[in-house]
């Protein structure tokens, strides 16, 4: 319940002058060409249960799929990947997400993005990044069975940082650098925390072959076998 209570709050935001304008504009523009849907153009809150004992965590809605659905990473390539590889760990019910209502069901997992509003070429600013970190940092304190985040790509893995400095885990010094892979256990008020890295599911990482469907199955497994601990 509280975790719906987040996700209307953060639906309504408005912080970022930049993105709302682009978020808004690209809905206007696309919406004729999606007549049968009501196409977002809003903030798009995270998907899963409460009772998440796994996080994951990428960059931000795409213009024309979560921006477009209204529901984290659905609708696009991007998507496609993850909720696949969801599928394949355990955690999903079904391969696919292509719209709100289509019976998608996550289970133990939590799906978000460190920035919630489509931005222009797929980039925010660091400033939009860190005026967005609340919001991620209330998502992450509603789960309290939380044991492991994977942070899919760059971007994500700075933004997590401060998110979890703020929940009171101690941090290594220097902060440790992203990779794939990556892992990096924390401990906090809450007990240990396992923050876990892997390249995002952009197009740019999968149509190149730098990220690949075993390479994104392995960094799933190993959260699930965190989560699992
Ligand atoms: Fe609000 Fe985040 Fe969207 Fe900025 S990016 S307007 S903080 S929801």
């Amino acid at each position: 319940r509280d975790l719906a209570v987040l996700d209307a709050r953060v639906s309504g935001c408005r912080a970022c002058p930049r993105l709302v304008s682009w978020r808004e504009e690209v809905a206007r523009v696309r919406r004729a060409s999606f007549r049968d849907q009501d196409y977002w153009g809003r903030p798009v809150p995270g998907l899963g249960p409460a009772d998440a004992r796994i996080a994951v965590v990428g960059l931000a809605p795409a213009a024309h799929g979560g921006n477009r659905t209204g529901r984290v990473f659905t609708g696009d390539r991007s998507g496609d990947w993850i909720f696949a590889a969801l599928w394949r760990a355990g955690l999903a019910s079904q391969p696919t997400s292509t719209h709100v209502g289509d019976g998608l069901e996550l289970t133990g997992v939590r799906v978000a993005a460190a920035v919630r509003c489509a931005p222009p070429d797929n980039a925010p600013t660091p400033a939009e990044r860190d005026t967005c970190n609340p919001w991620l940092a209330r998502e992450l304190a509603l789960l309290p069975r939380l044991r492991v985040v994977v942070v899919l790509g760059g971007f994500g893995w700075t933004a997590m940082w401060p998110v979890l400095a703020g929940a009171g885990y101690a941090l290594p010094r220097p902060r440790p650098a992203f990779g794939h892979g990556a892992e990096v256990t924390l401990s906090g008020p809450r007990g240990e925390l396992t923050v876990l890295g892997s390249y995002h599911v952009s197009q740019q990482n999968t149509f190149t072959g730098r990220l690949t469907e075993p390479m994104l199955d392995a960094v799933l497994s190993r959260a699930t076998e965190l989560a699992a601990g």
